[in-house]
């Protein structure tokens, strides 16, 4: 008789955002339960999985928190490295505290990348305000500046296009030089924006998702396309980065290696140590979803398929939820709403469509578009198809 390997297992999430509440919804069919831990009481996963309320660096949340888990991960990713490094030493966690280390930090991010010959565009680190006109003088016109550690999407960065913004970028970000870090980066004029999400087993097996195309708007992404319209030898080096950078880590679960694609060459930006929002088109979209095969790499189960059949369009919903019905109308419409309050910039729900073709794609994506007054968001996808 086989027996399960882990009976009742229990999963302990660091962070109790969208993330962790797809994940507690993915494990469900799989028999796990779920702990998630916040820093607030109204953290959305509490709504689908046990929530405790503590701060990440109190040892005696911690504790608590490690004595009801057989495993640690994370949906948020400026859990303390610290808080990590504890955590790893009462219970697995999964990815290990040294990739979410250096996935935290800009530099340290880039600098591997540099390593491991993963293309990327100049940087420099600054911790003056001397230092940073060294940097621009190096790195040139224009360039951004961000916080080492802390920021994401879009927040903690400044955009120098003129000599004349290097003043307004230190009165802006200068202060932070001692707390978080500062580095300036070369502005990439990219035609494309593509992510590779990727997942790396216990044992080191390596799955990736077909490449995803993506579009911000004020830094925030916007809307996802799976498979992207990238030539089939980018799509496949995209994936080769990522799976060196996974094996350089020994990470093991999902991970998004974001990239800009300027002149048929890719060049990366940032990693992201988590399930991410460029990924959440594999819940419908794919064989298995991001958030089942990151469950399944930290348990030590075996992979599921990657596979895709034909395309889908993943829209994201920023600070208000449109109404609902354009998308539940559509075949093969699914909405999420992640059951936040609205709020300026917030994001606060999702909805995948996925057609067999990219023309019904296109086709489906108008009439959602049109229904719901986001012709605008739409409209880079549906020229992309067209
Ligand atoms: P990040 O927080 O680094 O992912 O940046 C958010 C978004 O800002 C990216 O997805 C890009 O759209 C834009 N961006 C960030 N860094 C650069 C860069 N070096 N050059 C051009 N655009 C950038």
């Amino acid at each position: 008789m086989t027996t399960t390997p882990f009976p009742s297992t229990t999963v302990g999430i660091l962070g109790g955002g969208q993330l962790a509440r797809m994940l507690a919804l993915a494990g469900a069919p799989l028999g796990l339960r779920f702990l998630v831990m916040d820093t607030v009481g109204d953290a959305c996963a509490g709504q689908c999985a046990p929530l405790l309320v503590g701060d990440y660096t109190d040892e005696n949340a911690l504790a608590e928190f490690a004595g009801k888990i057989d495993v640690a991960t994370f949906d948020f990713e400026n859990v303390p490295a610290q808080s990590a490094e504890w955590l790893a030493g009462k219970v697995p966690v999964y990815p290990n505290p040294r990739a979410l280390a250096i996935a935290q930090d800009r530099f340290a991010e880039k600098s591997l990348f540099r390593a491991l010959e993963i293309p990327v565009g100049e940087f420099a680190v600054v911790n003056s305000r001397e230092e940073l006109d060294a940097a621009v003088a190096k790195i040139g016109l224009p360039c951004i500046m961000k916080t080492r550690r802390l920021g994401y999407d879009g927040k903690g960065q400044f955009r120098i296009k003129t000599q004349a913004d290097v003043d307004t970028a230190w009165q802006a970000l200068g202060a932070q030089a001692d707390k978080v870090g500062l580095i300036v980066e070369a502005f990439i004029p990219f035609q494309r924006e593509v992510s590779v999400v990727a997942v790396r087993g216990r044992d080191g097996e390596f799955r990736a998702w077909p490449l995803t195309e993506n579009w911000h708007v004020d830094g925030v992404l916007s809307a996802s396309l799976a498979p992207s319209r990238e030539d089939v030898g980018l799509a496949m080096t995209a994936q080769a980065y990522a799976q060196r950078l996974a094996d350089a880590l020994d990470y093991v679960g999902v991970f998004a290696l974001e990239m800009f694609v300027r002149d048929g060459a890719l060049l990366a930006n940032e990693m992201a140590p988590r399930v991410h929002n460029s990924g959440h088109w594999t819940i419908e979209g794919a064989e298995t979803s991001q958030f089942e095969n990151h469950l399944r790499a930290v348990l030590g189960l075996p992979l599921g398929s990657t596979h895709m059949r034909g395309s889908a369009c993943m829209l994201n919903w920023i600070g208000e939820l449109p109404a609902r019905n354009a998308v539940l109308e559509e075949a093969a419409g699914h909405w999420h709403d992640y059951g936040k309050p609205p709020r300026a910039g917030r994001k606060v729900g999702h909805a995948t469509l996925r057609a067999d073709s990219e023309a019904e794609l296109a086709e489906a994506l108008q009439r959602v578009g049109a229904a719901l007054g986001r012709e605008a968001q739409v409209a880079p996808v549906i020229e992309r198809l067209s």
